[in-house]
Order: C-alpha cells, then sequence, then structure tokens
C-alpha cells in the first residue's frame, strides 16, 4: 500500500476554497444585475403597476414611530424587515406596526457579516427571529432578507427551513450615509425604479451615520408622489405577487 505524503494536504487545498465558494457564491446575489438577469423574484420583481415598499434594520423606538406616522398620512402600507434583538426589547413598537397595517418581516437576529460559513448559526437566528416575531405579533412572517443583502448557502438554507422566501431588492436609495439627504435618496431611488420593483430602505441609523433615517423620511414623500404619478401602486410585499407570466430578464427561472 503505498502511502502518498501530501494527498491529504493537497485534498484539504482544494477543499478549502470549494467549501468557501459554497458558502458565498450565492452572495453573488448581492449584485443587482446578477439577481434582476438570474432570479427576479429575489430581486422583488412583481407584478408591473406595483411597487414593494421595504425598510430594513428597525424597530428602532427613535426613528420608526415617525415612520409609522408618515406612512399613515400618505396612506401606504409597508413590508419592515426586522432584527430579532430589536424585536424582544421593543416588542410594543413592533405591534404598533403590525396594528398599523404594516408587514413585519425577518432581516435577521443581529446584524452580522458572514464571512465564515456557520450554518448552524444561521438556521438558529432565523428560526429564533420567527419565533419572537411570532410571539410578539401572533402570524409566522413570510420574507426573509439577510443582513447587507448577502445571501449565502447557509442564510438561504435557514430561510427555506424556517418557511420564509429570501427577498433583495432592485432600487435603493443609499440613504445610510451622512451624505443622504431627502433629495438625493428619492434621486437614487428614481434611477433603477421600474414597475414591479422593490426598494429597499432603512427606518433606522443604527447600522449607518447617524440621523441619517431623517433623509429617507424626508424622501417619502416625494417618492411616493413619483410612483402615484407613474401610475403605480405602492404596498408590502404581501401584496406584490409574482413577477408576470413570461417574464423574461434572464435564462434560470428563480427558486
Ligand atoms: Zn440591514
Amino acid at each position: 500500500m503505498s502511502l502518498m505524503p501530501g494527498r491529504p494536504g493537497r485534498t484539504a487545498a482544494l477543499l478549502v476554497p470549494a467549501v468557501a465558494a459554497a458558502h458565498i457564491g450565492p452572495a453573488a446575489t448581492w449584485l443587482p444585475g446578477v439577481r434582476l438577469l438570474l432570479c427576479p423574484r429575489l430581486a422583488g420583481v412583481g407584478p408591473p403597476r406595483h411597487i414593494a415598499l421595504t425598510f430594513d434594520d428597525g424597530p428602532d423606538p427613535a426613528s420608526t414611530p415617525r415612520f409609522l406616522d408618515t406612512l399613515d398620512e400618505l396612506g401606504v402600507r409597508a413590508t419592515f424587515f426586522v432584527l430579532g434583538e430589536h424585536v424582544v426589547r421593543h416588542p410594543a413598537l413592533v405591534r404598533e406596526t403590525a396594528r398599523r397595517g404594516h408587514e413585519l418581516a425577518v432581516h435577521g437576529w443581529t446584524h452580522d457579516r458572514p464571512w465564515r460559513p456557520a450554518p448552524a448559526r444561521d438556521a438558529e437566528q432565523v428560526a429564533r427571529t420567527v419565533r419572537a416575531l411570532r410571539d410578539v405579533c401572533g402570524h409566522r412572517p413570510l420574507w426573509y432578507r439577510p443582513p447587507y443583502g448577502i445571501l449565502t448557502s447557509g442564510r438561504w438554507l435557514a430561510a427555506r427551513r424556517a418557511g420564509l422566501r429570501p427577498v433583495l431588492w432592485s432600487a435603493w436609495g443609499k440613504d445610510w450615509t451622512a451624505e443622504a439627504t431627502p433629495a438625493s435618496v428619492r434621486a437614487r431611488v428614481a434611477a433603477d425604479l421600474r414597475g414591479g420593483g422593490t426598494v429597499l430602505l432603512h427606518d433606522s441609523d443604527r447600522l449607518a451615520a447617524p440621523g441619517c433615517w431623517r433623509a429617507t423620511l424626508g424622501a417619502l414623500p416625494g417618492l411616493i408622489r413619483d410612483c402615484r404619478e407613474a401610475g403605480l401602486t405602492l404596498g408590502p410585499l404581501r401584496e406584490h405577487g409574482p413577477p408576470p407570466q413570461g417574464y423574461r430578464h434572464g435564462p434560470t427561472p428563480c427558486p
């Protein structure tokens, strides 16, 4: 029997990049062009006359109530992708968000960057956030959007095991920067938004420049007017539906 020194080392050397690729490969969908091309449902593409309005990173008692009031004034309902660790700290705010007709969805338990594979931790954290939302609101969430939009294979599996559909976005306001203004957020969304799109905004500055949520809030009236003047209806993802039959942005149907 010949032992071949070095073979285990070579195998390991091949295995490590393979595991890393399997872990991070799906995160290529972070690139808007990639997901629009390959997976329109992951990009949140829905019926052509509807826009899904979504907010990430709450609930935040410093800012989320202002969004709820403004959305009431504008007559719009949205989907809020929340962090479980803040759901359990601010359950009354989460209940109030649901009471006002908005949809709650899962952003994660914490807001981590998933550079190392941790599928068991991913599964536990997503399931824990689903349980927290169910305990606070009394119903199961439907959607999952990973922190930073980085959809690793572990996060994808965690979402599917928890019965959630992963969804990212097709337009964003770049509203997390210190330079963001209501005009810049509105213009940035308008640059990428098409009928059937999903808009990503943030109702908290916890993970962004202090106070940047004010730019987002200030952008909402104009942004919503833009959509309505274009004949588009806004609402939460639960009202968004799938892309129209025959929708073709690319060759691969979305899972
Ligand atoms: Zn986030």
